[in-house]
């Protein structure tokens, strides 16, 4: 900028300083608005130039004022979003530091803390805070330290906007993550808040304890009196999320507390019904006092069900703690349906799987009444008299304290093998700490069938492939981390991840990008993924569309079954999980179909902040390399060496961003066949490049004949048994790319199908080709192909035409005569583990729409066949059709010129050229950017 341009814009600021601090409420409210409309979303530098490089002088303005007003809301809501555009800018932490200096955090907690403040002014002040919680762990610690938790707490449990409290609810989240100091606080300040009043604070503050559960991982035992109270809830979205929160603490120290609870509730005292903040509920106090117990015993009974259902160790402890005797109890109480109706199912389960169980409880019913409860315990209650109600409720089982007087005075052989079932698993427990009840019952079978033999010592991996060393741990990281802010690729998964606040769009949006991810190139999934979420942007939108119209949505992406599987995953999301992601790697885990520990880490460290790792391929060669790890990459021993080393890198601030820059790293730099080490950030910490670095040295040391000690030795596991170090010599010319090895691939299959494009003419006068759908499992589930099968190996060609005819007479019950099939030529397409060879017909047939005896089929115009759901194949061979059919009609309108001009028949006889052929001897491969861009024949 020349000196008078800068002087003008000097002189321009100057005014506009002058305006404001001269300036009436009416002018400062001018003034913010006209700068909210110019600047938001700007970054720091074009800030800097819209100010002349003094935009803190605006900025400290803003900031005394709203210290001055912010009790009166003069303009409050204007100033938070001015220093929002502050604060969130671009590379702002100078503003921040400002912001901070002059207590910036205390003023937003206050604002927080007035009762006069409106609900927007309060989600705003809430979302300058998460800025400033996200902007690193000591600013985490300053909000903690400021009785920010409580201030949040506070405002949330107040709140009666729903915007408010998602916002104060994200805030907690993020003070809990990456805040070692404060994580307890957090903590504990949810389960304080369990107890408020509005049923979808509940519900947020639920997902959030979840998510920080996973996060503290033990339990804190003030957790299950609240926890339990919120099933008196009659908001089954409360009711659902406490039901989550119950089953992922069955991995902590309050499991015990839990189950024996949740059997108490089965009974429920009606004293104390009042006790309760939840009964101030406007709604619930329109009901009984009986009702809320009534629910709260239903939902146990469901609760105890799931997870009896889900361990059979813990049902072997709920019969322990006399769960038999509380179910028949509420099986009884015939002033609440529900409760029967639930009761009834969880005994059944337990009755079904434990005969001595079955024994007891058809004791206490009684022949008749046992036999309606096995033949539908479900409707139950809807037969049951008086009489039999009052049987359930006297009931006197108690099979824990038979159990333990069979131990000791030796029993029956029925109950013996239930015994022995449950010492085995406990010995097996404490022998090797808690764990699935699956892998006990695989582990005693195996011990059944194999003779034992003698364990050997395991083989330890030496410090040499790990991070011993915890400050070079944090060196890693902030290389990589600083390489990463610098260089990331903008890519519309990582922007809709870091700006979206609803945490289930969030969620699902990086589920999408991970599943399109898997075996696709970010190039090729880029446009798809944008259509995709154009088209369903949220889990519910996914799970109203067809199969059908995933597969179109999928076409040409290839491994069409991950979009099978984001299908069904939706739909169970919204059928079974009400509508609400699941929120940690472990559930995501469990719950989604198609979700590996790879995409569950990632899902959960980019959308929910989870400080886990994730290693997939790209991450497997960055670490193999990093740690020269060596041996088959696919092995157990490296496989749990990586996520080792994953889970320990992993930046416990930045988890999204450090899990997508290690990837980023594999995908740009670290790649298969080109590392580029020299512009690697983390160059310093690869062993395999300091082994190809010092090998270098010494050869050329060796080569000049100036070998002495000063060429350290290369460097190498001192291990003499290591199970990661390179499982056969090094090769000198692959330098780093020694690492990762891979097991040898095996050779994909190689198949011949005989496929048939198969045309008739509809009522319309349109050209129609008939499609049939594959089956809904296996290669290709539910897309939409030719008719074709399988080539036998040694069938001839004479015998084609007669085989297709027999499978087209099948399908449609009539067929085109043999000698009308004409063979076009040969289609090459290679699957992941198939070479595939379509050996291509076609033939036109004159049926009409209803004679198919197939049921799958149909009959498509070549307008409807682009949209359809077909796969890379049929594209193929379809343009193979179009192109001979093209073909052919030009040779047929030669030969109609060449008999119309004397003296050109005998040329006119020569056999028309055939289609040119690749080297393999089959047709050229076609284009796959070229399908379909010439006008098909015929049309
Ligand atoms: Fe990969 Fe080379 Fe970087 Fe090592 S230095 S991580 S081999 S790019």
């Amino acid at each position: 900028m020349s000196s008078s341009a800068e002087q003008a814009a000097g002189r321009r600021l100057l005014t506009f300083l002058r305006e404001w601090d001269r300036g009436s409420v009416h002018v400062r409210r001018r003034m913010l608005r006209s700068f909210l409309s110019q600047n938001t979303g700007k970054t720091s530098p074009e800030l800097e130039l819209e100010f002349t490089q003094a935009a803190s002088l605006f900025l400290s303005r803003i900031t005394v004022w709203i210290r001055l007003t912010y009790m009166f809301g003069t303009c409050l809501n204007l100033q938070l979003k001015a220093l929002g555009v502050f604060l969130s800018a671009a590379g702002s932490r100078q503003y921040l530091m400002e912001f901070l200096e002059v207590g910036g955090v205390l003023t937003l907690l206050e604002i927080l803390g007035q009762k006069k403040t409106k609900e927007p002014d309060k989600a705003e002040a809430l979302r300058l805070l998460y800025i400033i919680s996200n902007s690193g762990r000591q600013y985490k610690e300053l909000i903690c330290e400021s009785y920010g938790v409580r201030a949040v707490a506070e405002c949330l449990a107040q709140s009666k906007s729903e915007e408010t409290q998602r916002s104060a609810t994200t805030l907690l989240e993020s003070l809990s993550q990456g805040n070692p100091l404060f994580q307890q606080q957090v903590y504990k300040g949810l389960i304080a808040l369990l107890a408020c009043n509005s049923p979808k604070a509940q519900q947020l503050v639920l997902q959030t304890l979840r998510t920080v559960q996973s996060t503290v991982k033990a339990a804190h035992p003030g957790i299950v009196g609240p926890l339990l109270n919120l099933l008196r809830s009659l908001h089954l979205e409360v009711q659902y999320e406490v039901l989550e929160l119950i089953a992922e603490l069955q991995q902590t120290e309050v499991r015990t507390a839990l189950l024996r609870s949740l059997v108490t509730l089965l009974k429920p005292s009606r004293e104390g019904a009042r006790k309760y903040k939840i009964l101030q509920d406007p709604e619930m106090m329109k009901m009984t006092d009986s009702l809320p117990l009534f629910v709260q015993q239903a939902a146990a009974a469901k609760a105890l069900r799931m997870l009896a259902q889900s361990s059979q160790t813990t049902s072997e402890d709920l019969i322990h703690l006399g769960v038999v005797h509380y179910l028949l109890y509420a099986m009884g109480n015939q002033e609440h349906a529900d409760t029967q109706r639930q009761a009834s199912l969880t005994l059944e389960h337990i009755v079904r799987s434990d005969p001595v169980v079955e024994e007891h409880v058809h004791r206490a019913m009684g022949p008749a009444l046992f036999t309606s409860f096995m033949n539908n315990a479900e409707l139950l209650y809807m037969n049951m008299d008086d009489v039999e109600a009052d049987i359930l409720l006297s009931n006197k089982v108690n099979i824990s304290r038979e159990l333990e007087e069979q131990k000791v005075s030796g029993v029956r052989p029925g109950c013996m093998r239930l015994l022995s079932r449950i010492n085995t698993m406990s010995r097996l427990k404490s022998a090797r700490g808690e764990r699935g009840v699956q892998e006990d019952t695989a582990l005693v079978k195996s011990r059944k069938s194999k003779p034992r033999v003698k364990e050997e010592e395991p083989s330890r991996p030496s410090p040499y492939h790990f991070f011993d060393d915890p400050a070079e741990l944090r060196l890693f990281r902030s290389h990589l981390l600083a390489w990463y802010d610098q260089s990331k690729r903008e890519l519309p998964w990582r922007t809709l991840a870091a700006t979206e606040r609803d945490v289930n769009i969030r969620t699902y949006a990086v589920w999408v990008s991970e599943v399109m991810l898997q075996q696709t190139q970010v190039a090729t999934v880029v446009d798809y993924y944008n259509k995709w979420m154009k088209r369903w942007p949220t889990v519910q939108k996914l799970a109203e569309a067809s199969l059908e119209e995933v597969n179109q949505m999928w076409s040409g992406l290839g491994y069409y079954s991950r979009g099978r599987r984001l299908h069904e995953g939706a739909q169970k999301v919204v059928s079974e999980l009400g509508g609400q992601m699941p929120r940690s790697a472990e559930t995501l885990l469990k719950q989604l179909p198609g979700v590996g520990r790879y995409t569950a880490g990632a899902i959960s460290s980019i959308a929910l902040g989870q400080v886990t790792g994730a290693v997939d391929g790209n991450v497997i060669r960055v670490l193999c390399r990093v740690r020269a790890i060596g041996a088959d990459s696919t092995s157990p021993p490296v496989t749990e060496a990586l996520w080792t080393i994953a889970d320990m890198l992993v930046d416990p601030d930045r988890p999204a961003d450090f899990n997508q820059a290690l990837m980023e790293l594999g995908a740009t730099v670290c790649t298969p066949k080109s590392p580029v080490c020299a512009q690697c950030p983390v160059q310093t910490h690869c062993r395999a490049y300091r082994k190809v670095s010092l090998k270098q040295e010494k050869d050329t040391k060796t080569l000049l004949g100036r070998l002495d000690s000063a060429v350290p030795d290369i460097e190498n596991c001192l291990s003499g048994s290591c199970n990661l170090c390179l499982s056969e010599g090094w090769d000198s010319e692959l330098g780093v790319q020694n690492y990762p090895r891979k097991p040898l691939k095996k050779a994909p299959r190689v198949e011949r199908t005989l496929t048939c494009v198969l045309q008739r003419q509809s009522d319309e006068g349109d050209v129609q080709y008939l499609l049939i759908q594959r089956p809904s499992k296996g290669l290709l589930a539910g897309m939409w192909e030719l008719p074709s099968m399988l080539l036998e190996e040694g069938i001839p060609e004479k015998k084609h035409r007669g085989l297709l005819s027999a499978e087209v007479q099948r399908i449609l019950g009539t067929s085109p005569d043999e000698e009308s099939l004409q063979h076009l030529g040969e289609v090459v397409h290679i699957f992941s583990h198939i070479h595939q060879t379509y050996v291509v017909y076609s033939a036109s047939v004159c049926v009409h729409a209803d004679v198919e005896r197939e049921p799958r089929t149909c009959w498509l115009t070549d307008s409807a066949l682009q949209e359809a759901a077909v796969s890379t194949g049929v594209k193929k061979i379809m343009k193979l059709f179009y192109e001979s059919t093209r073909e052919l009609k030009n040779t047929k309108n030669k030969k109609r010129k060449q008999y119309s001009e004397p003296g050109k028949e005998k040329q006119a006889k020569h056999p028309r050229k055939r289609q040119e052929r690749a080297p393999n001897g089959g047709p050229k491969q076609l284009s796959l950017s070229q399908f379909f861009t010439s006008k098909p024949a015929g049309s």
